[in-house]
């Protein structure tokens, strides 16, 4: 089901231009890796998003930066010819397709390059641009008992198609996003010209790519800091009536200065006040298992979650007087004779934590998992959401970045009007701190030093009609509607637009920047021209 593709056809002259000889460009590429034209494209005309559908004159699966230095090279030597890095298709809005141009599935070169380095004491892994980060995670874990610091929720997304956006999850607040955790690319450019960048080496294309939205080149390889992995996690979820009481005990726990002063990751959502399975308080408990008593009915129409997790090590056996204690004090699985609970300073650590919050005392769950269990804990939810058949349908999704300032008032009218009866998904809400953000990056975020992550994670059934999603994309539209009129300071996350005007108020004072890299790196606009940023040039 596409809902959108006869208004959203690229106005571009050069792309209604009759096609270069495809089939002659393709032959003298002289490729390791694939090709397909024509009917074959496979997965590259769709996306998670499910809303938009272009066709591609050919799909590409290059081995290496080699093969997509030749196909980026073989574009411009044509009139018109565009060329889309794919990474695992997971944009909402056509970002990762090529209208009539050449995609590659980075896909491809998963397997390239992945090495452990220790520079100077600290620990890297050089890893494939085409990479899934749940495979890094997992090579990562097994081989090293190493793991990157800063992860996305899910991880079933590629390296280089977070990178380019940002990549964001509840270890941001310490480590920053992605694009802070990595410090060297090898990257092909719209030109053509395979080059490694750090802040060091090329910066400016190093800086520019991060973040960049496809637009200055396309990663072949990222080197990204590493920790050591602990073995286990205790995830916590606490719940609040009160929006304030939420963002304060949220904002007191992502500004603490040292790291055993916090949790290891710190999320949060809101849902509905209702028995609802999807939107409502079914959606909070962490195992089916888990017994709750949804206390505040008399509350508002929408109630918090505040969503924390600290690592530990199996090593420290929890006594079995800590057991009780905390068969006492919890509705979850804590208490379960679990071999690997944690030792008592870890429990310490989390009454310690838990103590200093303000969430209602009857409303905590907990469970021990696994460190990977937990990074791949959407996993299940994707597995779940695949047998539904509601992962194969639209996903009109609106990510933002709203100011401290600003969220409030958002969640006063947005949360508590606008979206009282949920998406039929999770809405997150959750700080990250400004400072963990490196403003030479192409990224666009909120001026203030505390801004906040809004996910409106939105799944719809499947074939839904046309126009219901049609109804859901005009609903996100009349929340940016909103924020525009209120004067929020706030920022699209995976922006989307449809016109320069709007790019260019996106990127604000970085736009004459953004321009002047796109001029310095890719000149003829031959990358990631789904983005509709800018125009191919002949
Ligand atoms: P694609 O959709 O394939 O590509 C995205 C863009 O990047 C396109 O413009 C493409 O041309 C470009 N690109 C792809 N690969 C490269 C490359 N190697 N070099 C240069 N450009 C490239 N984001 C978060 O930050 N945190 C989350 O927790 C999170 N969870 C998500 C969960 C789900 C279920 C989904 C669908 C998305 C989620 N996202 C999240 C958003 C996600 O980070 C972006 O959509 C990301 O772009 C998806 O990666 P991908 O590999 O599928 O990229």
């Amino acid at each position: 089901m596409i809902v959108c593709l006869e208004r959203f056809m690229p106005e571009n002259d050069a792309e209604s231009r009759p096609d270069d000889d495809v089939s002659s460009i393709c032959n003298t590429l002289d490729l390791q890796g694939g090709i397909e034209c024509g009917g074959s494209t496979g997965l590259a005309d769709k996306d998670f998003g499910g809303m938009y559908s272009f066709k591609p004159l050919a799909i590409i699966r290059p081995t290496a930066a080699d093969d997509v230095a030749r196909v980026v090279k073989a574009a411009s030597r044509s009139s018109n010819l565009t060329v889309a890095a794919r990474g695992n298709g997971h944009s909402i809005n056509g970002q990762a397709m090529a209208p009539r141009g050449l995609v590659l599935d980075m896909r491809s070169t998963e397997d390239n390059h992945f090495k452990l380095l220790t520079i100077d004491g600290v620990s890297y892994v050089d890893v494939s641009g085409g990479a899934l980060w749940e495979d890094v995670l997992r090579r990562c874990v097994f081989e090293f008992r190493m793991a990157p610091r800063s992860w996305t929720d899910y991880l079933g997304l590629t390296v280089g198609g977070t990178l380019s956006n940002a990549g964001v999850s509840g270890q941001a607040f310490r480590y920053g996003p992605q694009t802070s955790n990595v410090t060297e690319l090898e990257v092909v450019t719209g030109k053509g010209d395979v080059l490694i960048c750090s802040e060091c080496e090329n910066p400016e294309l190093f800086f520019g790519v991060l973040g960049g939205l496809g637009q200055f080149g396309v990663i072949t390889r990222a080197r990204v800091l590493l920790q050591s992995a602990p073995d286990m996690v205790r995830w916590i979820r606490v719940m609040y009536t009160e929006f304030d009481e939420f963002t304060r005990d949220a904002e007191f726990l992502v500004t603490q200065p040292e790291e055993g002063e916090s949790f290891d990751y710190v999320e949060g959502f809101v849902f509905v006040n209702s028995d609802d399975p999807v939107n409502g308080w079914p959606s909070v408990s962490l195992d089916p298992d888990h017994w709750f008593e949804p206390e505040p009915r008399t509350a508002g129409s929408v109630l918090y979650c505040l969503e924390v997790a600290l690592h530990y090590n199996k090593s420290d056996n929890l006594s079995a007087v800590d057991t009780v204690l905390l068969e006492d004090v919890d509705h979850g699985l804590a208490g379960r004779s679990d071999p690997k609970l944690p030792a008592g300073p870890v429990i310490e650590v989390v009454s310690r934590l838990l103590g200093r919050l303000g969430f209602n005392r009857n409303l905590k769950y907990q469970v021990d998992v696994r460190y990977v269990d937990f990074l791949l804990r959407v996993k299940r939810a994707e597995e779940h959401a695949k047998a539904n058949g509601i992962w194969e349908a639209p996903h009109p999704w609106l990510n933002m970045f709203v100011s401290k300032s600003d969220i409030a008032e958002f969640d006063r009218v947005v949360f508590k009007k606008i979206l009282k009866d949920g998406i039929g998904g999770p809405m997150l809400v959750y700080p990250l701190l400004r400072c963990k953000w490196d403003n030479r990056t192409s990224i666009m975020v909120p001026d203030e030093e505390i801004f906040y992550l809004v996910a409106l994670l939105r799944f719809t059934p499947p074939d839904p009609e046309d126009s219901s999603v049609e109804n859901l994309v005009l609903q996100n539209n009349e929340i940016i509607q909103y924020c525009n009129r209120k004067g929020f300071d706030f920022k699209l996350y995976l922006p989307h637009y449809k016109s320069r005007e709007e790019w260019k108020h996106h990127f604000g004072n970085q736009w004459t920047k953004f321009v002047e890299r796109k001029a310095c790196f890719d000149p003829m606009a031959i990358l990631a021209p789904g983005q509709k940023i800018f125009s191919r040039t002949p």
